[in-house]
This record gives C-alpha cells, sequence and structure tokens, in this order.
C-alpha cells in the first residue's frame, strides 16, 4: 500500500531536528519524490483562447457575408476584410493569452512557503520544494507544507477540520523517542498538508509529500489567487451587452435606411455588419483585464502582492486604513533601553542586534550582574525565549567553537521575535548567554505567547530537579498574576502602592515610546509537572520590566502624510501599551491633537451605539485582542468607511477578511491570516498599502480613460453612419473602411492608454465614493458630447468635399481619414478628466506616443500606397482636403479647452 511504502524509516529521527537535510541530500530526494505539489488545475489552452476570437457572432455574421460577397464578385474586398478579422481575432488573443500568462505568473508567486532546518539553519522555502526527510517547524497559524511526524511539540493543536470535518482542534503529542519508524498511521503524532496550526508550536519530520499526501487524494486543494472577476468587471459585461444591443438597433437602422434609399440589399447588410463589428466594444473586457493584471504586476514591484482581483478597485476607495503598530509602522528591530529591577533604573546602551553595549545607573557604568534581581531579570528575558543566535557557518571553526558566541567582532546569525532578539542582546551585554543557561536548566514545557494572554512562560528544571516557570509579557498581565516581588530586601508581598508605583515606571517608559516587558517567576512547590498542571502563571515573583526602543519606520511618515492629502484616515491598532501607541502615533502624526484614544479594555465596556459615536475620532486603538479589531472593522463599515486593516497572527485572520480590503504581513504573517487577505505585503511596511492605494487609484482612472476613448470613438463611427443616412447622403465609409479604422484605433492606442502614468494629483483627491459607477462624475457627458463631436466632423468633412468636389471618392477618403485623425488626437485627451489637451503632458506615456504612429502610418499607407488605394477604395488627398481635415479635427479639442477654461473660472 503507497502509505505504508511512503514511510521512512529512519534510524533515529530525532538526530536529524537541528541538523535537517543538507541541500545536497534535499536536491537529490527532490528529483526521486518530485515537487510537493497537488496535480495542477488545468489550464485554458492558448488555442482555446485563439479559438474564442472567432465565436462571437458579429464577427461570424460578418465572415459568413464576407464570404458570400466574395463569391458575388468582390474577391479582394472580401479578402481584406477576412484579413483585418484576423488581425483582430490575433490582437485579441495577444491580450487574453498576457492576461492568462501574467495571472498565472502572480498565483506561482502567491504559492506558500515553510520553515525547514536546513543545514542546521533555519531556512523558509517554497512548500513545493519540501522533501521526505525534511525538518519542519511549525507554529500556530502556519498552514503544514506535507504530511510530517512531530517529533517536538510543545502546545501544539491542528485545526484538521479540512480533512475529517471535525472543527475542534486536535492536540499532538511527539512521536515516542523509542519508535525508530514514522508511523503515518500513528494520529495523534502526525500532521497533514493543508491543515493549519491553531496553537503551539513544534517541529516534524515530513514523510509524505505531494500526491503521496492525504491531501493528494483531493483534488484543487492548492491555495491560489482566486480568479474572481471584480464588480468593474462585472458592470462592464453588462454594460457590454446594453451597448450591443444599441449599436445593432443602430446599425439595422443605417442598412435599412440604406435600402430604402436604393441601395444594393448586400451592400447595406454589409456595412451594417461591418459597423456593429466597429462599434460594439469587444474588446473592452480585455483591455480592463489586462491593466488590472499589469497594474497587480506593477504593485508588485512596490512589494503588495494582490490575492484577489476586485482589491485592485476598492483600493481606490480606501477611505481608512487600520494599520498595525510593530513592525508595519515601526521597524521592528528592537533595543532594550531601559531596565528597572529590584528597586533600581538602568539605562542600557548599544544598538540593533550589536553585543556592544553597557549599563548605567544614574550614568554612571555598573555590573548589572552584581544585583540579583536584574541578573534574573536578564536570565527570563533571554531563557524565556525562542529567538536563536547562532555563528554564521563560516566562523564554526574548532577555535570559533571556543571563543563564546558573544565575543564582539563576531556578526551574528540572528532568528526570531524581534522583541525576543532584542532580550536575549541584552542579557548578552551581561554577559549571560542562552547556552549557559540551557546548561543550568531544561526546559520542560512552554506556553507560547499569544495577542490575547499578551505573555509567555516556559516551564523548566534544573540540576537539583527543581521546578520554576519563567514568564515575560505585557507588564499590566503580568502584575495581575505576582503576588510577590523580587526587591532589594528580598521577596516581599507585592502589595497596592508597590504594584501602583511600578505601574508610573512602566507608564514614564512608555510615554518614552518604548515597548515595556514584565518579567515575573516562581518555583513549582509540587516538585512535578505536567501538562494538565494547572495555573502556572499565578501567584508569580515579579522581577522587573524591560523597555524596548522600536523606533518608526522614516518611510511612514511620508506615508501618512500622503493619506491625508488623499483624504484617508490612517488608524494605528497594537497590542502595546496605550502611552507606547500614543507616543509613536504622534511621532508619525497619526495621533494630533483633540483624536481620541481607545483601549481594548475601554472598548469591551462600551456599546456598539457609544462606539459608533467615538469612532470618527480614534486614531489610535491599543492593548487591543484580535476580537477588537473584528469589532473595529465592522463599527467602520457600518459608518460608511471603505476599510483596509493589516493583521499577521492567526487570531487576526477574521478581521482581516471581514476588511474590505484585508492585508497581511509577507515575512511575519501567519499562512492563515495571508489566505484570509486580499493584499499581502512583502515588506511588512505601511508605506507599501499608501503605494498600493495610489496604484489602485491609478488603474482605476487608466480604465476610465480608455473607457473613455473607446466608447466615445465608437460612438462617432456610428453616428457618422447614422446621421449621414438620416440626411440622405450617400454612405460616408465603406465597410472595408468601417473595419480599418476600427483596427487602427481600437487596439493598440486603447491598451497604451491602460499604461498611462500617475497623474501629478493622483493622491491629492479625496477617496472614490464605493457606489460610484465608472461613468460617474461627468464621464457619461465626456463621452456622448466627444461621441457627437467626432461624428459631425467627420460628416463636417464628408459634406464640405462633396460640396466643392463632387467626388465621393475623395469625400470618404477625407471622412476615413477625419474619423482616424479625432481620434487619435482624442486619445492624448483622455489622459486627463481635468485638464485640456494644451495643459496635459503628451510626452510621459512612451507606449501611446508609439501606439498613435504606429496608427497614423497604417492609414496614411491606406490612402497613399497604390495597392491599397483599389482594395479600400481611397484617393490620395491633396493640401486642401488636409487643411479641412486638421480643422475639424482640433475643432473639438480647441473648443473643449475653451469651454472647459470658461467653466473653471466661473
Ligand atoms: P501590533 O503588531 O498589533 O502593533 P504588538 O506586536 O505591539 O502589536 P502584541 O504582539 O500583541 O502587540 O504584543 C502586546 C504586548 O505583549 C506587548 O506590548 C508586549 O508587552 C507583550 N509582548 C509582545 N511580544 C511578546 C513576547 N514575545 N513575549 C512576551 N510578551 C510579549
Amino acid at each position: 500500500m503507497s502509505v505504508i511504502e511512503s514511510k521512512l524509516n529512519y534510524a533515529n529521527p530525532e538526530s536529524m531536528l537541528n541538523t535537517g537535510l543538507t541541500d545536497k541530500e534535499a536536491k537529490h530526494k527532490l528529483q526521486t519524490h518530485g515537487p510537493n505539489i497537488l496535480a495542477e488545475r488545468k489550464k485554458i489552452s492558448p488555442l482555446k483562447i485563439l479559438f474564442e476570437q472567432f465565436t462571437d457572432l458579429m464577427v461570424i455574421i460578418l465572415m459568413v457575408s464576407t464570404v458570400i460577397s466574395g463569391f458575388m464578385g468582390e474577391m479582394t474586398e472580401a479578402i481584406t476584410i477576412i484579413a483585418i478579422v484576423v488581425i483582430n481575432a490575433i490582437m485579441g488573443f495577444v491580450q487574453e493569452f498576457k492576461t492568462e500568462k501574467t495571472m498565472e505568473a502572480l498565483k506561482s508567486l502567491a504559492a506558500p512557503n515553510a520553515k525547514v532546518i536546513r543545514n542546521e539553519q533555519l531556512v523558509s522555502i517554497p512548500a513545493e520544494e519540501i522533501v521526505p526527510g525534511d525538518i519542519l517547524v511549525i507554529e500556530a497559524g502556519d498552514r503544514i507544507a506535507a504530511d510530517a511526524a512531530v517529533l517536538e511539540s510543545s502546545g501544539l493543536q491542528v485545526d484538521e477540520s479540512l480533512l475529517t470535518g471535525e472543527s475542534v482542534p486536535v492536540e499532538k503529542s511527539p512521536l515516542k523517542s523509542s519508535k525508530a519508524i514514522v508511523d503515518p498511521y500513528d494520529k495523534k503524532s502526525s500532521v497533514y498538508m493543508g491543515t493549519v496550526i491553531t496553537g503551539g508550536r513544534g517541529k516534524a519530520i515530513v514523510y509524505a509529500t505531494g500526491m503521496k499526501t492525504e491531501m493528494g487524494h483531493i483534488a484543487d486543494m492548492i491555495q491560489n489567487i482566486e480568479d474572481e472577476e471584480t464588480p468593474l468587471q462585472k458592470r462592464l459585461a453588462h454594460l457590454g451587452r446594453f451597448i450591443a444591443v444599441g449599436c445593432l438597433l443602430i446599425c439595422a437602422i443605417v442598412s435599412v435606411t440604406g435600402v430604402i434609399r436604393g441601395e444594393k440589399l448586400f451592400n447595406m447588410l454589409l456595412s451594417g455588419i461591418s459597423l456593429a463589428v466597429a462599434a460594439v466594444p469587444e474588446g473592452l473586457p480585455a483591455i480592463v483585464t489586462i491593466s488590472l493584471a499589469l497594474g497587480v504586476q506593477r504593485m508588485l514591484k512596490r512589494n503588495a502582492l494582490i490575492r484577489k482581483l476586485p482589491a485592485v478597485e476598492t483600493l481606490g476607495c480606501a477611505s481608512i486604513i487600520c494599520s498595525d503598530k510593530t513592525g508595519t509602522l515601526t521597524e521592528n528591530k528592537m533595543t532594550v533601553r531601559k531596565i528597572y529591577a529590584a528597586g533600581y533604573q538602568l539605562s542600557v546602551t548599544g544598538n540593533g542586534y550589536n553585543v556592544e553595549g553597557s549599563f548605567l545607573v544614574d550614568n554612571r557604568a555598573s555590573d548589572p550582574l552584581k544585583v540579583d534581581g536584574i541578573k534574573l531579570a536578564l536570565e527570563i528575558g533571554a531563557f524565556c525565549n525562542n529567538s536563536v543566535i547562532t555563528r554564521p557557518a563560516s566562523e564554526s571553526s574548532a577555535i570559533g567553537r571556543i571563543k563564546s558566541i558573544f565575543s564582539k567582532q563576531e556578526t551574528l546569525k540572528i532568528s526570531g521575535d524581534p522583541t525576543e532578539i532584542a532580550l536575549t542582546i541584552a542579557a548578552a551585554k551581561a554577559g549571560i548567554t542562552q547556552s549557559d543557561l540551557n546548561g543550568t536548566y531544561q526546559r520542560i514545557d512552554e506556553l507560547p505567547f499569544d495577542s490575547d494572554r499578551k505573555c509567555m512562560s516556559i516551564v523548566c528544571k534544573n540540576d537539583k530537579g527543581e521546578i520554576y516557570v519563567f514568564t515575560k509579557g505585557a507588564p499590566d498581565m503580568i502584575i495581575d498574576k505576582c503576588s510577590r516581588i523580587m526587591s532589594a530586601r528580598g521577596i516581599i508581598k507585592l502589595d497596592e502602592l508597590t504594584k501602583r508605583s511600578i505601574t508610573k515606571i512602566n507608564d514614564g517608559m512608555a510615554t518614552d515610546a518604548l515597548r515595556v516587558i514584565g518579567l515575573a517567576y516562581r518555583k513549582l512547590e509540587t516538585g512535578n509537572y505536567s501538562s494538565r498542571t494547572k495555573n502556572v502563571e499565578s501567584d508569580l515573583i515579579f522581577v522587573g520590566l524591560m523597555g524596548l526602543i522600536d523606533p518608526p519606520r522614516k518611510e511612514a511618515v511620508e506615508a501618512v502624510q500622503k493619506c491625508r492629502f488623499a483624504g484617508i484616515k490612517p488608524v494605528m491598532i497594537t497590542g502595546d501599551h496605550k502611552l507606547t501607541a500614543t507616543a509613536i502615533a504622534r511621532e508619525l502624526n497619526i495621533f494630533c491633537d483633540g483624536d481620541n484614544v481607545l483601549t481594548g479594555a475601554e472598548m469591551d465596556k462600551m456599546s456598539e451605539a457609544q462606539l459608533e459615536a467615538i469612532a470618527p475620532s480614534v486614531s489610535v486603538y491599543a492593548r487591543v485582542s484580535p476580537k477588537h479589531k473584528l469589532q473595529i472593522v465592522k463599527v467602520l463599515k457600518r459608518l460608511g468607511h471603505i476599510v483596509a486593516m493589516t493583521g499577521d497572527g492567526v487570531n487576526d485572520a477574521p478581521a482581516v477578511k471581514e476588511a474590505d480590503i484585508g492585508v497581511s504581513m509577507g515575512i511575519t504573517g501567519t499562512d492563515v491570516t495571508k489566505e484570509a487577505s486580499s493584499m499581502v505585503l512583502l515588506d511588512d511596511n505601511f508605506a507599501t498599502i499608501v503605494a498600493a492605494v495610489e496604484e489602485g487609484r491609478v488603474i482605476y482612472n487608466n480604465i476610465r480613460k480608455f473607457i473613455r476613448y473607446m466608447l466615445a470613438c465608437n460612438l462617432g463611427e456610428v453616428l457618422t453612419m447614422f446621421l449621414g443616412m438620416l440626411m440622405w447622403l450617400p454612405i460616408p465609409l465603406l465597410p472595408i473602411q468601417i473595419l480599418w479604422v476600427n483596427l487602427v484605433t481600437d487596439g493598440l492606442p486603447a491598451i497604451a492608454l491602460g499604461l498611462d502614468p500617475a497623474e501629478n494629483d493622483i493622491m491629492m483627491r479625496k477617496p472614490r465614493g464605493s457606489k460610484d459607477t465608472i461613468f460617474s462624475h461627468g464621464l457619461l457627458r465626456l463621452i456622448v458630447s466627444r461621441g457627437i463631436f467626432i461624428g459631425l466632423s467627420t460628416l463636417g468633412v464628408f459634406v464640405s468635399i462633396l460640396y466643392f468636389v463632387n467626388n465621393v471618392e475623395l469625400a470618404r477618403t477625407g471622412a476615413f481619414m477625419t474619423l482616424v485623425m479625432t481620434q487619435l488626437i482624442h486619445v492624448f485627451e483622455c489622459k486627463s478628466e481635468t485638464r485640456n489637451i494644451f495643459e496635459i503632458p503628451l510626452t510621459n506615456n512612451i507606449p501611446l506616443i508609439l501606439a498613435v504612429l504606429c496608427s497614423l502610418a497604417m492609414i496614411l499607407g491606406v490612402v497613399y500606397i497604390p495597392v491599397f488605394q483599389v482594395i479600400f477604395e481611397t484617393v490620395p488627398l491633396g493640401l486642401n482636403e488636409w487643411l479641412l481635415i486638421l480643422g475639424f479635427s482640433l475643432l473639438g479639442p480647441v473648443l473643449s479647452s475653451l469651454l472647459g477654461k470658461g467653466r473653471r473660472r466661473q
């Protein structure tokens, strides 16, 4: 049986716990076992995309009638029309194929990573590179990358509902060490691909990957970007149908009128259908999709990974960005600056992760190890800690091993939670190392940190068999768990007065923008411990406080400013202390005078109505738990805001999911939160959210630009023919000419408009209303008025040449050229809705200029190259006609800029 075969026979899996596989072994195994992926979803084949280009009803009718007209003698025309249709289809194919490829590339980027031990180092690798024998390092929030046997665990709980349907998390315990064989049927010790760790942490050895896993039996399980259509795409599809019906009606009228006037039935049919093919903006959905996809790529370059396409649109409407503090608004590079223990207040010098630094009392250097309370505080900080500090491989020589790992010249490899790293470094400055502590105490259990409890404990045993609990966490939580204090006079009762003075010292540190950690311990009286021993985090002895600096990110200050100009309110949401949060929010300009700060405890006492009343003035939410985050999102949404909310921990997922734009952290975020989010910040940076909002606005604006362009142009084409018929004129344009105009103007220039760079004032405007349609704010008026103008200009040239020269072919060529020129000029006008063509920077979009030049060449070729003159029934234009064409083509832009000026002056 395959599962049995896939079990691994390791003589001693535990021996691999800290070493893991080497790269060479992993590479070899990857070759034998294949990548750790489930069977891929079917991709759309390029052939299918190409075929779909010809399935449009209008295109089919056009092709059939062209073939018939070919048999009736118009062979050259028929071949040209078919050629145009094929070129059109190829352009459509290229657009859609590129879109499909871009989306695929983005999906592979969203593929999950996993933490493993390789070459004795903790590394994060793409989950598909996991091989049997890899040691997975797992913790709350992780989605497990392969089937594995647990070798080490503390409080490890897994949600296996995906496999079992059972929503209660299952506890996992390590494989009995006596067992040499990893047994996949030992469910208590197995974790399975795709399931989620809901609590605790651990290490597990992989025994099955890819299709050999339990999950391998379940199809389409891969968590990917969803192929959701955006609301705009849905609305446009609807609009497309509406426009199509309108166009068909007009085309029918044009054909019937022509026939009534005595034109040949078949010719008029062809004209009507060509007009329909030209006028129906069938390329619109593809261009919308490609500009969304290209925008998503641009966002990626700015470190924002979009997981759900609709978020791109919503970003432009964001009116509030709720952001975590630590790591997103701050650098998350912490350093212990102040220590309070045994009645002493010490300052700690040194920067970042450098172990050089000293301890000062009243500005004088002092040895922290001389005072028991201070030494113990540093020890608890370093030992109740999961950060890992190692020498780089190159320095692991024999001599290097003898030297202390904290020798001052060494560059250290550091991994783990920055708060914990800072505590380890502070202890190292005093000469206390984790390896020394490991010699004294043996860790027997851990109660991991979580953002609800806001503290962490470890249980450990010394050589005398005594069992201790070491706890660190938010001071308010720690003080509540303490009954005694380690003072300069020894261990005494912790009375209310002392509690108040500790709180005062804590507040003092917090006001200086320090993140404060409280430290405590106790000896377990019983002398034995099992994971069922209750309330170890109670009756503790308070030891001290440590204040950590975490400077605000420089780019966050600028990003906050940008938000304010853009009418977006930045809000800080943090688990940290109210005073720390306020101090940092003030530095970042998130908190201004008159704003309110609300804590989780205060929120708990408020009714929903009270919360709704105060929320508009709150810029900082402090000491909140994930459940408060959800409450905040709901309240803000009820108040009509479009809310972006960040999150990292597993418990943040509901709030992130509920937000209009759920944002997760790429570096520190858990898989669960990433999956719930619509956007991942690859650099965990607040400024990236603002950059994404900016891109979101640019994308939406560009979509408006080419919708404006395409619809105005198509309306112009329809009106030329329609009005021409109503005015009882000869047909202004032949079917083949209409199709050529459509090919020349609709394709490249429209796509190039989608690449237009951001307008200068894009982040100076208020957010778009979420109920606004794509045509809001006067776009429909612009489209209709310009459509009418294009039609009238074309007819103006047609009628003038007819009147003065009385040559239908010349008049048609003039109209043909005018229709193209008006559109190629209009494409530049579409770059801005507020400025006229003389104020718009025309040269900042090179693809657009190239597209226009290309279109010009195509139209001039048809008018001046003799072979094409025969096919397209054109004649060369003289100077007089050109003056007429340019005059009529420029009339629209000149008039609208004059009218625009007049309007703006009012
Ligand atoms: P955010 O990232 O949402 O801005 P935060 O990271 O500051 O918030 P939490 O991680 O929930 O918030 O931390 C809340 C409090 O818990 C901190 O103020 C600190 O006192 C304490 N704390 C943080 N990390 C640890 C840890 N690893 N061990 C023990 N206590 C911690």
